[in-house]
Protein backbone atom coordinates (compact mmCIF):
# COMPACT_ATOMS: atom_id res chain seq x y z
CA UNK A 1 0.00 0.00 0.00
CA UNK A 2 1.63 2.86 -1.14
CA UNK A 3 1.08 6.45 0.72
CA UNK A 4 -1.22 8.62 -1.53
CA UNK A 5 -3.26 9.87 1.11
CA UNK A 6 -4.26 13.44 0.80
CA UNK A 7 -6.33 14.65 3.57
CA UNK A 8 -6.25 13.16 7.44
CA UNK A 9 -9.82 12.79 9.54
CA UNK A 10 -10.22 16.39 11.12
CA UNK A 11 -10.31 17.44 7.20
CA UNK A 12 -13.10 15.12 5.49
CA UNK A 13 -14.99 15.61 8.53
CA UNK A 14 -15.63 18.84 10.13
CA UNK A 15 -14.68 19.40 13.24
CA UNK A 16 -18.16 20.15 14.73
CA UNK A 17 -20.11 17.52 12.51
CA UNK A 18 -17.00 14.91 13.88
CA UNK A 19 -18.40 15.69 17.04
CA UNK A 20 -21.88 15.75 16.97
CA UNK A 21 -22.14 12.56 14.91
CA UNK A 22 -19.71 10.92 18.11
CA UNK A 23 -21.96 11.98 20.29
CA UNK A 24 -25.22 10.34 18.29
CA UNK A 25 -23.40 7.13 17.69
CA UNK A 26 -22.86 6.41 21.37
CA UNK A 27 -25.88 7.11 22.30
CA UNK A 28 -26.75 4.04 19.79
CA UNK A 29 -23.90 1.92 21.56
CA UNK A 30 -22.75 1.48 18.24
CA UNK A 31 -18.81 0.63 17.64
CA UNK A 32 -17.33 3.09 15.75
CA UNK A 33 -14.50 3.05 12.92
CA UNK A 34 -12.70 5.07 11.02
CA UNK A 35 -9.79 3.36 8.45
CA UNK A 36 -7.61 4.74 6.26
CA UNK A 37 -7.68 1.98 3.33
CA UNK A 38 -4.24 3.45 1.97
CA UNK A 39 -2.23 4.02 5.01
CA UNK A 40 -3.83 1.21 7.77
CA UNK A 41 -4.36 4.01 10.12
CA UNK A 42 -7.46 3.17 11.93
CA UNK A 43 -9.66 4.68 14.96
CA UNK A 44 -12.08 2.83 17.24
CA UNK A 45 -14.12 3.90 19.90
CA UNK A 46 -14.58 3.27 23.10
CA UNK A 47 -17.42 1.18 22.84
CA UNK A 48 -15.61 -0.99 19.81
CA UNK A 49 -13.01 -2.59 22.05
CA UNK A 50 -15.91 -3.17 25.03
CA UNK A 51 -17.94 -5.52 22.37
CA UNK A 52 -14.74 -7.55 22.66
CA UNK A 53 -14.00 -7.28 26.08
CA UNK A 54 -11.28 -5.05 26.30
CA UNK A 55 -10.92 -0.87 26.76
CA UNK A 56 -9.53 0.82 24.19
CA UNK A 57 -6.16 0.96 26.15
CA UNK A 58 -5.19 -2.79 26.27
CA UNK A 59 -6.09 -2.86 22.39
CA UNK A 60 -3.62 -0.35 21.61
CA UNK A 61 -1.44 -0.09 18.85
CA UNK A 62 -4.52 -0.19 16.90
CA UNK A 63 -4.53 -0.67 13.38
CA UNK A 64 -6.64 -2.29 10.62
CA UNK A 65 -4.42 -5.82 11.79
CA UNK A 66 -6.53 -5.08 15.47
CA UNK A 67 -9.47 -5.73 13.32
CA UNK A 68 -8.10 -8.80 11.71
CA UNK A 69 -6.77 -10.15 14.55
CA UNK A 70 -10.10 -10.57 16.23
CA UNK A 71 -12.39 -11.25 13.55
CA UNK A 72 -12.71 -15.29 12.80
CA UNK A 73 -11.26 -16.12 10.01
CA UNK A 74 -14.42 -17.72 8.00
CA UNK A 75 -15.92 -14.29 8.21
CA UNK A 76 -12.74 -12.17 6.71
CA UNK A 77 -13.19 -13.71 3.55
CA UNK A 78 -16.97 -12.64 3.33
CA UNK A 79 -15.81 -9.42 4.90
CA UNK A 80 -13.41 -8.69 2.34
CA UNK A 81 -15.23 -9.69 -0.94
CA UNK A 82 -18.32 -6.63 0.23
CA UNK A 83 -15.23 -3.96 0.84
CA UNK A 84 -14.19 -4.94 -2.59
CA UNK A 85 -17.52 -4.81 -4.03
CA UNK A 86 -18.38 -1.45 -2.08
CA UNK A 87 -15.05 0.00 -3.20
CA UNK A 88 -15.61 -1.13 -7.12
CA UNK A 89 -19.23 1.44 -6.93
CA UNK A 90 -21.67 -1.72 -6.88
CA UNK A 91 -22.99 -1.08 -3.24
CA UNK A 92 -23.79 2.19 -1.93
CA UNK A 93 -22.65 0.82 1.64
CA UNK A 94 -20.75 -1.85 2.82
CA UNK A 95 -22.31 -4.29 5.26
CA UNK A 96 -21.49 -7.20 7.03
CA UNK A 97 -22.06 -9.76 10.01
CA UNK A 98 -18.91 -11.55 11.20
CA UNK A 99 -18.08 -13.45 14.37
CA UNK A 100 -14.99 -12.01 17.16
CA UNK A 101 -13.22 -13.28 19.62
CA UNK A 102 -14.07 -12.04 23.02
CA UNK A 103 -11.63 -11.59 25.13
CA UNK A 104 -13.72 -14.46 27.52
CA UNK A 105 -12.92 -16.87 24.23
CA UNK A 106 -16.25 -17.12 23.25
CA UNK A 107 -17.64 -15.89 19.75
CA UNK A 108 -19.28 -12.34 19.53
CA UNK A 109 -21.78 -11.50 16.67
CA UNK A 110 -21.20 -7.77 14.86
CA UNK A 111 -22.53 -6.04 12.21
CA UNK A 112 -20.34 -3.86 10.73
CA UNK A 113 -22.18 -0.69 8.31
CA UNK A 114 -19.80 1.01 6.34
CA UNK A 115 -19.24 3.75 3.46
CA UNK A 116 -16.19 5.17 1.60
CA UNK A 117 -15.55 9.10 2.70
CA UNK A 118 -13.17 9.97 0.48
CA UNK A 119 -10.93 8.58 -2.36
CA UNK A 120 -7.56 9.63 -3.33
CA UNK A 121 -6.99 12.11 -6.14
CA UNK A 122 -6.41 9.20 -8.42
CA UNK A 123 -9.90 7.63 -7.27
CA UNK A 124 -8.65 4.98 -5.01
CA UNK A 125 -10.16 4.41 -1.79
CA UNK A 126 -8.76 6.18 0.56
CA UNK A 127 -10.97 7.24 3.95
CA UNK A 128 -14.15 5.08 5.43
CA UNK A 129 -15.83 4.88 8.12
CA UNK A 130 -18.92 2.95 9.87
CA UNK A 131 -20.47 1.40 12.70
CA UNK A 132 -20.04 -1.60 14.58
CA UNK A 133 -22.59 -3.14 16.83
CA UNK A 134 -23.24 -6.43 19.08
CA UNK A 135 -26.15 -8.73 17.37
CA UNK A 136 -25.35 -11.88 19.50
CA UNK A 137 -28.55 -11.65 20.68
CA UNK A 138 -30.53 -11.64 17.72
CA UNK A 139 -28.34 -14.15 16.23
CA UNK A 140 -29.00 -16.12 19.07
CA UNK A 141 -32.93 -15.53 18.84
CA UNK A 142 -32.40 -15.74 14.69
CA UNK A 143 -30.69 -18.92 15.26
CA UNK A 144 -33.21 -20.65 17.52
CA UNK A 145 -35.93 -19.57 14.93
CA UNK A 146 -34.21 -20.98 12.44
CA UNK A 147 -33.90 -23.89 14.61
CA UNK A 148 -37.42 -23.92 15.42
CA UNK A 149 -37.99 -23.57 11.54
CA UNK A 150 -35.83 -26.63 10.86
CA UNK A 151 -37.46 -28.74 13.48
CA UNK A 152 -41.02 -27.66 11.68
CA UNK A 153 -40.04 -28.77 8.35
CA UNK A 154 -38.48 -31.85 9.48
CA UNK A 155 -41.73 -32.68 11.44
CA UNK A 156 -43.59 -31.84 7.90
CA UNK A 157 -41.21 -33.87 6.30
CA UNK A 158 -41.72 -36.66 8.64
CA UNK A 159 -45.08 -35.94 8.63
CA UNK A 160 -45.31 -36.48 4.65
CA UNK A 161 -43.09 -39.33 4.97
CA UNK A 162 -45.89 -40.73 6.93
CA UNK A 163 -48.97 -39.07 4.95
CA UNK A 164 -47.76 -41.30 2.39
CA UNK A 165 -48.23 -44.61 3.75
CA UNK A 166 -52.15 -43.56 4.58
CA UNK A 167 -55.16 -43.82 2.34
CA UNK A 168 -55.18 -39.99 3.25
CA UNK A 169 -54.26 -36.14 3.79
CA UNK A 170 -52.99 -34.04 6.56
CA UNK A 171 -53.80 -30.75 6.08
CA UNK A 172 -54.39 -27.56 7.53
CA UNK A 173 -57.79 -25.65 6.63
CA UNK A 174 -58.05 -21.81 7.52
CA UNK A 175 -61.10 -20.06 8.09
CA UNK A 176 -60.60 -16.21 7.55
CA UNK A 177 -63.16 -13.89 10.11
CA UNK A 178 -64.88 -13.06 6.71
CA UNK A 179 -65.73 -16.79 5.89
CA UNK A 180 -63.02 -17.16 3.17
CA UNK A 181 -61.75 -20.40 3.55
CA UNK A 182 -58.39 -22.35 2.23
CA UNK A 183 -55.99 -24.83 2.84
CA UNK A 184 -52.94 -23.33 3.83
CA UNK A 185 -51.45 -26.93 4.24
CA UNK A 186 -52.34 -30.14 2.55
CA UNK A 187 -49.80 -32.78 1.98
CA UNK A 188 -49.53 -34.82 -1.62
CA UNK A 189 -52.52 -36.68 -0.70
CA UNK A 190 -55.47 -34.26 -1.19
CA UNK A 191 -55.20 -35.65 -4.74
CA UNK A 192 -56.03 -39.33 -3.96
CA UNK A 193 -59.01 -37.58 -1.74
CA UNK A 194 -60.47 -35.00 -3.59
CA UNK A 195 -58.77 -35.43 -7.27
CA UNK A 196 -56.86 -31.77 -6.64
CA UNK A 197 -53.27 -30.81 -6.21
CA UNK A 198 -52.22 -28.87 -2.71
CA UNK A 199 -51.34 -25.75 -4.75
CA UNK A 200 -54.53 -25.55 -6.16
CA UNK A 201 -56.30 -25.42 -2.85
CA UNK A 202 -53.95 -23.03 -0.84
CA UNK A 203 -55.33 -20.32 -1.83
CA UNK A 204 -58.86 -21.16 -2.15
CA UNK A 205 -60.95 -24.27 -0.75
CA UNK A 206 -63.70 -24.42 -2.99
CA UNK A 207 -62.44 -27.15 -5.34
CA UNK A 208 -62.77 -29.30 -2.02
CA UNK A 209 -66.13 -28.79 -1.38
CA UNK A 210 -66.76 -28.60 -4.82
CA UNK A 211 -66.24 -32.62 -4.53
CA UNK A 212 -68.35 -33.14 -1.63
CA UNK A 213 -71.50 -35.22 -2.28
CA UNK A 214 -74.03 -32.94 -2.45
CA UNK A 215 -76.07 -34.76 -0.10
CA UNK A 216 -73.45 -34.71 2.48
CA UNK A 217 -72.81 -31.48 2.38
CA UNK A 218 -75.27 -30.01 4.70
CA UNK A 219 -73.45 -32.03 7.50
CA UNK A 220 -69.90 -31.19 6.73
CA UNK A 221 -70.83 -28.15 6.74
CA UNK A 222 -72.72 -27.85 9.89
CA UNK A 223 -70.05 -29.93 11.76
CA UNK A 224 -67.57 -27.45 10.70
CA UNK A 225 -69.63 -24.71 11.98
CA UNK A 226 -70.05 -26.52 15.36
CA UNK A 227 -66.62 -27.20 15.46
CA UNK A 228 -66.46 -23.48 15.02
CA UNK A 229 -68.64 -22.46 17.80
CA UNK A 230 -67.54 -24.89 20.53
CA UNK A 231 -64.15 -25.05 19.91
CA UNK A 232 -64.30 -28.83 20.01
CA UNK A 233 -62.73 -31.11 17.21
CA UNK A 234 -64.53 -31.74 14.06
CA UNK A 235 -64.95 -34.97 12.84
CA UNK A 236 -67.51 -36.33 9.91
CA UNK A 237 -67.70 -39.18 7.63
CA UNK A 238 -68.88 -38.11 3.98
CA UNK A 239 -69.17 -39.16 0.40
CA UNK A 240 -66.98 -37.34 -1.99
CA UNK A 241 -67.37 -37.66 -5.73
CA UNK A 242 -64.00 -37.60 -8.61
CA UNK A 243 -64.63 -38.08 -11.76
CA UNK A 244 -68.34 -39.65 -11.07
CA UNK A 245 -66.48 -42.26 -8.40
CA UNK A 246 -67.57 -41.89 -4.83
CA UNK A 247 -65.70 -42.83 -2.13
CA UNK A 248 -66.56 -42.70 1.92
CA UNK A 249 -63.77 -40.09 3.61
CA UNK A 250 -63.64 -39.77 7.28
CA UNK A 251 -61.95 -36.51 8.27
CA UNK A 252 -60.81 -35.21 11.73
CA UNK A 253 -59.46 -32.14 12.73
CA UNK A 254 -58.32 -29.55 15.64
CA UNK A 255 -59.48 -26.28 15.31
CA UNK A 256 -56.64 -23.31 16.84
CA UNK A 257 -58.46 -19.82 17.32
CA UNK A 258 -55.33 -17.29 16.24
CA UNK A 259 -55.10 -13.61 17.12
CA UNK A 260 -55.99 -12.36 13.61
CA UNK A 261 -59.36 -13.72 13.93
CA UNK A 262 -59.11 -16.72 12.12
CA UNK A 263 -59.29 -20.37 12.52
CA UNK A 264 -57.12 -23.09 11.52
CA UNK A 265 -57.86 -26.67 11.75
CA UNK A 266 -55.04 -28.97 11.97
CA UNK A 267 -55.94 -32.69 10.86
CA UNK A 268 -56.41 -35.70 8.72
CA UNK A 269 -59.07 -36.91 6.32
CA UNK A 270 -58.86 -40.42 5.22
CA UNK A 271 -60.30 -42.96 2.92
CA UNK A 272 -62.62 -45.57 4.57
CA UNK A 273 -64.49 -46.96 1.32
CA UNK A 274 -62.97 -49.99 2.11
CA UNK A 275 -64.15 -50.26 5.56
CA UNK A 276 -66.84 -49.02 4.30
CA UNK A 277 -67.89 -51.45 1.60
CA UNK A 278 -66.68 -54.61 4.25
CA UNK A 279 -69.14 -52.62 7.20
CA UNK A 280 -71.58 -52.61 4.43
CA UNK A 281 -70.98 -56.41 3.69
CA UNK A 282 -71.55 -57.28 7.50
CA UNK A 283 -74.22 -55.45 7.30
CA UNK A 284 -75.80 -57.32 4.42
CA UNK A 285 -74.66 -61.02 5.92
CA UNK A 286 -76.25 -60.21 9.32
CA UNK A 287 -79.40 -59.09 7.44
CA UNK A 288 -80.13 -60.90 4.84
CA UNK A 289 -80.89 -64.50 4.28
CA UNK A 290 -79.06 -66.18 2.34
CA UNK A 291 -80.29 -69.12 0.73
CA UNK A 292 -82.79 -67.03 -0.45
CA UNK A 293 -81.46 -63.41 -0.68
CA UNK A 294 -84.82 -61.71 0.96
CA UNK A 295 -84.06 -60.05 4.68
CA UNK A 296 -83.76 -62.55 7.13
CA UNK A 297 -86.54 -63.07 10.54
CA UNK A 298 -84.03 -60.79 12.80
CA UNK A 299 -83.99 -57.88 9.88
CA UNK A 300 -87.96 -57.95 9.33
CA UNK A 301 -88.59 -58.04 13.19
CA UNK A 302 -86.09 -54.81 13.41
CA UNK A 303 -88.10 -53.44 10.51
CA UNK A 304 -91.36 -54.35 12.32
CA UNK A 305 -90.51 -52.89 15.27
CA UNK A 306 -89.52 -49.07 13.82
CA UNK A 307 -93.43 -49.55 11.95
CA UNK A 308 -95.02 -50.55 15.06
CA UNK A 309 -92.66 -47.01 16.66
CA UNK A 310 -93.97 -45.08 13.92
CA UNK A 311 -97.99 -46.21 13.63
CA UNK A 312 -97.45 -45.07 17.75
CA UNK A 313 -96.67 -42.01 16.99
CA UNK A 314 -99.90 -41.74 14.87
CA UNK A 315 -98.27 -42.75 11.70
CA UNK A 316 -100.34 -44.47 8.98
CA UNK A 317 -101.70 -48.40 9.59
CA UNK A 318 -99.63 -51.42 8.44
CA UNK A 319 -100.34 -55.34 7.40
CA UNK A 320 -98.41 -58.41 7.67
CA UNK A 321 -98.32 -61.24 5.61
CA UNK A 322 -97.77 -64.25 6.55
CA UNK A 323 -97.36 -67.43 4.02
CA UNK A 324 -96.26 -70.86 4.48
CA UNK A 325 -96.06 -73.64 1.73
CA UNK A 326 -98.85 -76.43 1.63
CA UNK A 327 -97.28 -80.16 1.70
CA UNK A 328 -93.31 -78.82 1.43
CA UNK A 329 -92.33 -82.13 3.23
CA UNK A 330 -93.61 -83.45 0.05
CA UNK A 331 -91.76 -81.32 -2.10
CA UNK A 332 -88.56 -82.58 -0.85
CA UNK A 333 -89.25 -86.40 -0.20
CA UNK A 334 -90.09 -86.54 -4.27
CA UNK A 335 -87.97 -83.96 -5.93
CA UNK A 336 -84.93 -83.59 -2.84
CA UNK A 337 -83.63 -81.28 -0.66
CA UNK A 338 -81.86 -79.42 -3.45
CA UNK A 339 -85.11 -78.59 -5.73
CA UNK A 340 -86.75 -77.71 -2.44
CA UNK A 341 -84.47 -74.75 -2.18
CA UNK A 342 -84.65 -73.96 -5.66
CA UNK A 343 -88.43 -73.46 -5.39
CA UNK A 344 -87.22 -71.32 -2.42
CA UNK A 345 -85.15 -69.09 -4.10
CA UNK A 346 -87.33 -68.49 -7.25
CA UNK A 347 -90.60 -67.83 -4.74
CA UNK A 348 -88.63 -65.12 -3.36
CA UNK A 349 -87.66 -63.63 -7.10
CA UNK A 350 -91.40 -63.96 -8.29
CA UNK A 351 -92.62 -61.88 -4.69
CA UNK A 352 -90.11 -59.33 -4.54
CA UNK A 353 -91.11 -58.85 -8.35
CA UNK A 354 -94.29 -58.30 -7.15
CA UNK A 355 -93.57 -55.51 -4.13
CA UNK A 356 -93.23 -51.88 -3.66
CA UNK A 357 -89.36 -50.27 -2.37
CA UNK A 358 -90.87 -49.73 0.89
CA UNK A 359 -92.53 -53.28 1.28
CA UNK A 360 -90.45 -55.68 2.99
CA UNK A 361 -89.89 -59.37 2.63
CA UNK A 362 -88.57 -61.85 4.36
CA UNK A 363 -88.05 -65.43 4.99
CA UNK A 364 -88.63 -65.78 8.78
CA UNK A 365 -88.50 -69.52 8.99
CA UNK A 366 -87.66 -72.91 6.53
CA UNK A 367 -90.67 -72.46 3.87
CA UNK A 368 -92.50 -69.85 5.83
CA UNK A 369 -91.86 -65.83 4.32
CA UNK A 370 -93.29 -63.04 5.61
CA UNK A 371 -94.26 -59.23 3.85
CA UNK A 372 -94.82 -55.86 6.33
CA UNK A 373 -96.71 -53.26 4.13
CA UNK A 374 -96.38 -49.79 5.59
CA UNK A 375 -99.26 -47.77 5.06
CA UNK A 376 -101.95 -50.12 4.04
CA UNK A 377 -105.08 -51.66 4.98
CA UNK A 378 -106.84 -55.40 5.42
CA UNK A 379 -107.97 -54.79 1.55
CA UNK A 380 -105.04 -53.89 0.14
CA UNK A 381 -103.01 -56.92 1.62
CA UNK A 382 -105.34 -58.94 1.09
CA UNK A 383 -105.13 -58.16 -3.07
CA UNK A 384 -102.13 -58.41 -2.78
CA UNK A 385 -101.97 -61.44 -1.28
CA UNK A 386 -104.33 -63.58 -3.39
CA UNK A 387 -102.49 -62.23 -6.34
CA UNK A 388 -99.25 -64.11 -5.25
CA UNK A 389 -101.00 -66.94 -4.38
CA UNK A 390 -102.44 -67.25 -7.66
CA UNK A 391 -99.54 -66.47 -9.57
CA UNK A 392 -97.36 -69.22 -7.30
CA UNK A 393 -100.00 -71.60 -7.94
CA UNK A 394 -99.64 -71.13 -11.00
CA UNK A 395 -96.43 -71.09 -11.43
CA UNK A 396 -94.04 -74.14 -12.25
CA UNK A 397 -91.08 -74.50 -10.28
CA UNK A 398 -87.62 -75.67 -11.76
CA UNK A 399 -87.37 -78.90 -11.27
CA UNK A 400 -85.84 -82.68 -12.35
CA UNK A 401 -89.27 -83.84 -13.73
CA UNK A 402 -90.89 -81.02 -15.77
CA UNK A 403 -91.43 -78.75 -13.35
CA UNK A 404 -92.86 -78.67 -9.73
CA UNK A 405 -96.24 -77.29 -8.68
CA UNK A 406 -97.34 -76.22 -5.10
CA UNK A 407 -99.34 -73.62 -3.24
CA UNK A 408 -99.06 -71.21 -0.60
CA UNK A 409 -101.79 -70.40 2.47
CA UNK A 410 -101.31 -66.58 3.66
CA UNK A 411 -102.12 -65.15 6.52
CA UNK A 412 -102.61 -61.31 7.06
CA UNK A 413 -103.16 -59.04 10.38
CA UNK A 414 -103.52 -55.75 10.40
CA UNK A 415 -101.87 -52.66 12.84
CA UNK A 416 -104.34 -52.17 16.40
CA UNK A 417 -104.26 -49.58 17.95
CA UNK A 418 -104.15 -52.02 21.35
CA UNK A 419 -101.10 -53.81 20.42
CA UNK A 420 -98.72 -53.49 23.26
CA UNK A 421 -95.67 -55.13 21.39
CA UNK A 422 -94.66 -55.14 17.45
CA UNK A 423 -94.98 -59.13 18.21
CA UNK A 424 -98.50 -58.91 18.22
CA UNK A 425 -99.58 -58.58 14.66
CA UNK A 426 -96.89 -61.34 14.20
CA UNK A 427 -99.13 -63.75 16.70
CA UNK A 428 -102.44 -62.79 15.44
CA UNK A 429 -101.02 -63.55 11.16
CA UNK A 430 -100.04 -66.80 12.42
CA UNK A 431 -103.64 -67.73 13.52
CA UNK A 432 -105.22 -66.64 10.36
CA UNK A 433 -102.40 -68.67 8.57
CA UNK A 434 -102.98 -71.56 10.90
CA UNK A 435 -106.72 -71.05 10.20
CA UNK A 436 -106.40 -70.99 6.40
CA UNK A 437 -104.24 -74.77 6.61
CA UNK A 438 -106.88 -75.86 8.69
CA UNK A 439 -109.57 -74.83 6.29
CA UNK A 440 -107.89 -76.94 3.43
CA UNK A 441 -104.94 -74.67 2.22
CA UNK A 442 -103.87 -72.63 -0.88
CA UNK A 443 -106.00 -69.99 0.35
CA UNK A 444 -105.62 -66.64 2.08
CA UNK A 445 -107.01 -65.65 5.35
CA UNK A 446 -107.39 -62.32 7.33
CA UNK A 447 -107.13 -62.73 11.23
CA UNK A 448 -110.48 -61.73 12.90
CA UNK A 449 -111.39 -62.20 16.41
CA UNK A 450 -113.67 -65.11 15.67
CA UNK A 451 -110.34 -66.98 14.92
CA UNK A 452 -108.77 -69.26 17.69
CA UNK A 453 -105.36 -68.33 19.18
CA UNK A 454 -103.38 -71.14 18.69
CA UNK A 455 -100.25 -69.97 17.87
CA UNK A 456 -98.38 -72.92 15.88
CA UNK A 457 -94.62 -71.74 16.81
CA UNK A 458 -94.09 -70.52 20.89
CA UNK A 459 -91.24 -67.92 19.01
CA UNK A 460 -93.56 -66.29 16.99
P1 LIG B 1 -97.97 -77.67 5.64
O1 LIG B 1 -98.83 -77.54 4.47
O2 LIG B 1 -98.69 -78.05 6.88
O3 LIG B 1 -97.11 -76.46 5.88
O4 LIG B 1 -97.00 -78.88 5.30
P2 LIG B 1 -95.45 -78.85 5.20
O5 LIG B 1 -95.02 -80.12 4.67
O6 LIG B 1 -95.00 -77.66 4.46
O7 LIG B 1 -95.12 -78.79 6.69
P3 LIG B 1 -94.18 -77.77 7.49
O8 LIG B 1 -94.44 -76.40 7.02
O9 LIG B 1 -94.44 -78.01 8.93
O10 LIG B 1 -92.80 -78.31 7.15
C1 LIG B 1 -91.83 -77.56 6.44
C2 LIG B 1 -90.91 -78.47 5.74
O11 LIG B 1 -90.12 -77.71 4.82
C3 LIG B 1 -89.94 -79.12 6.66
C4 LIG B 1 -88.67 -79.22 5.90
O12 LIG B 1 -88.42 -80.47 5.39
C5 LIG B 1 -88.86 -78.28 4.74
N1 LIG B 1 -87.88 -77.28 4.77
C6 LIG B 1 -87.70 -76.34 5.74
N2 LIG B 1 -86.65 -75.53 5.43
C7 LIG B 1 -86.20 -75.97 4.21
C8 LIG B 1 -85.14 -75.55 3.35
O13 LIG B 1 -84.39 -74.60 3.63
N3 LIG B 1 -84.94 -76.20 2.20
C9 LIG B 1 -85.73 -77.24 1.86
N4 LIG B 1 -85.49 -77.86 0.69
N5 LIG B 1 -86.73 -77.67 2.65
C10 LIG B 1 -86.97 -77.06 3.81
MG1 LIG C 1 -95.42 -75.85 5.06
MG1 LIG D 1 -93.53 -74.43 7.65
Amino acid sequence: MTNRSSMDRSTYLGQDEAARLKTILEGTRAGTWEWNVQTGETVFNERWARIIGYTLEELQPISIETWLRYAHPDDLERSEQRLQAHFRGETDYYECEARMRHRDGHWVWVRDYGRLVSRTADGDPEWMSGTHIDISAAKQYQQQLEAVQAEQLETIERLEKMAATIPGVIYQFEMQPDGFMSFPYASAGIERIYGVRPDQVRQDASLVFDKIHPDDFPHVRDTIEASRASGEDWSCEYRVVVNGEVRWVFGQSRPEFRDNGSILWHGAILDISAQKALEEKLRQIATTDELTGAANRRQFMELLSREYQRYRRNGPPYAVILFDFDWFKQVNDRFGHNAGDMVLKETTGLVQDSLRATDTFARIGGEEFAILLPDSDEDSARHLAERLRHSLSKHSFTGPVGGIRGSITCGIAVSCEHDNDAKNIMLRADTALYAGKAAGRNRVVVYDRSLTQTPRHADD
